[in-house]
């Protein structure tokens, strides 16, 4: 057990860092909002069931609203028409949801350009400077959208043509979901797609691979730009449930500071 011994000292010296990468849950977090006729998820909240009152003299209690898809969470196989033989999220062997972390850093592009397109050169590009991307890695698209969590307009960034975010391309989500070696693609924003990925053919492209290749998802990051380009460890825990599509999860990094 020396491994773990050691890895638990180092937590407790600071050797090892515990980063959340989970964004805060209220009725505040931005959620998707998708155009008619389509459902919506609702926002977070919170319905007290008692609070040192009547209903509960000694405790404070509440039932919590949400959805599957709301604030930080997973995507599991499921949520697409690709992957709806998959796994859903409580079938996801939870050995996948423990890997390496890498950071594919897009924000001077994305600061030009906020519907920016992650491409395969782009990915060949940070395996040339990087190393080849690990299997059963998490990659994570840093696009500094992180910063613009705190505020739903601005997070959203949608007009009259709809959604301005970056995300990746249809031969990007391709060679995530085909050519790469990866378990998750994290993004800072709303959902793994790009803000004009519903114009694209397929619609949705990296739902769309990713999900149909047994790959996962994980929206709404934060604290990104504190991750190295690669040697963190990403700890993702959504709840099993039974038949969920996604969940809200719980996302750490473990990250060896020097
Ligand atoms: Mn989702």
């Amino acid at each position: 057990m020396t491994t773990l011994a050691d890895l638990v000292g180092q937590i407790g010296s600071g050797a090892v860092e515990v980063l959340d990468l989970t964004a805060p849950l209220s009725a505040a977090t931005p959620i998707l909002h998708l155009p008619e006729p389509f459902g919506n998820t609702i926002s977070a909240s919170l319905e007290p069931i008692s609070d040192f009152d009547d209903d509960g003299p000694m405790w404070s209690w509440n039932n919590l609203h949400t959805g599957e898809h709301t604030g930080t969470h997973l995507d599991a196989p499921t949520h697409w028409i690709t992957g709806r033989d998959g796994s859903s999220v409580d079938t996801i062997p939870p050995e996948r949801l423990i890997g390496p972390a890498v950071v594919v850093d897009v924000v001077a592009e994305v600061e030009q350009n906020p519907d920016f397109l992650l491409e395969p050169e782009h990915l060949e590009a940070w395996q040339r400077e990087h190393g080849p991307i690990p299997a059963g890695a998490w990659l994570i698209l840093r696009t500094g959208w992180g910063a613009r969590s705190r505020d739903a307009e601005r997070f959203a960034n949608a007009d009259e043509n709809g959604p301005h975010t970056p995300g990746p391309s249809v031969a990007a989500a391709r060679w995530l979901a085909e050519t790469s070696p990866i378990t998750g693609f994290g993004v800072e924003t709303v959902g793994i797609d790009a803000g004009s990925a519903a114009g694209f053919d397929p619609i949705f492209p990296a739902h769309y691979f990713l999900l149909g290749n047994d790959k996962y998802g994980l929206t709404q990051l934060q604290n990104v730009d504190k991750l190295p380009p690669r040697g963190a460890v990403l700890v993702v825990a959504p709840l099993p449930i039974v038949g969920g599509t996604g969940s809200p999860a719980r996302v750490f990094a473990l990250i060896e500071r020097d």
